[in-house]
């Protein structure tokens, strides 16, 4: 089966999921909006948001955190078609006033092997985590010991392939915790990582002709 094949069926599979009881109702953000399936990153973030993916059916986009998620990759000329973003969970948690909410530990769980599938089927050299949630979901994918506050904005190495753990762009984030220019000099570690593995390829074509 082709590599699109695999995606369009992890697509009807992940819309058809109803495993988590709180999202029985909601419907999985996953599809060709998600990005490319040949990315040159490949990021993943908390969950979909209520007026961001969940309403638009494009991750980060429709909403603040979305709008500033845009500004991010633009300040390093990376465009939609350049990435694929996931998250952790595939459907949107929310509190019981309809606002959202944090994925729980068992929601996450639940959701691992989609992210899993995601992972192995897109290949992709290089993942930004955007937050500690995004970064702990990978652990159960292959364990590490990395942790946010630790190692945001470096050049890691995980089952692999390069890793760039990245603060989350969501406004409460970006007041509190990292402001957007912090996260714009965060970014430039993800394109020194990009242009890393640019010259790495363009030396192996070299070497193949
Ligand atoms: S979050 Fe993931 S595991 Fe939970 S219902 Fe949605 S697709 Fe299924």
């Amino acid at each position: 089966m082709e590599r699109q094949e695999f995606f369009d069926q992890l697509v009807v599979e992940a819309a058809a999921c109803v495993i988590c009881e709180r999202m029985r109702d909601r419907r999985a953000v996953l599809s060709h909006l998600n990005g490319s399936i040949d990315p040159r990153v490949m990021f993943i973030a908390e969950a979909p948001g209520r007026n961001g993916g969940d309403r638009t059916r494009i991750p980060f986009h429709g909403d603040t955190s979305g709008e500033n998620f845009e500004a991010l990759i633009k300040s390093i000329n990376l465009t939609r078609e350049d990435i694929f973003i996931t998250n952790s969970v595939l459907c949107s948690p929310r509190k019981p006033s309809g606002a959202n909410d944090r994925p729980n530990r068992t929601e996450i769980r639940n959701c691992s092997g989609f992210l899993r599938r995601l992972i192995e089927l897109i290949n992709p050299p290089l993942i930004a985590t955007l937050g500690a949630v995004a970064l702990d979901a990978l652990k159960l994918v292959e364990p590490h010991e990395y942790r946010l506050r630790e190692h945001a904005a470096k050049i890691l190495k995980w089952n692999g392939r390069l890793l760039v753990p990245l603060y989350h762009p969501s406004p409460q984030v970006i007041i509190t915790v990292r402001s957007l220019e912090q996260q714009m000099r965060d970014f430039r570690s993800l394109l020194r990582a990009i242009s890393a593995l640019t010259e790495i390829q363009e030396r192996m074509r070299n070497k193949r002709k």
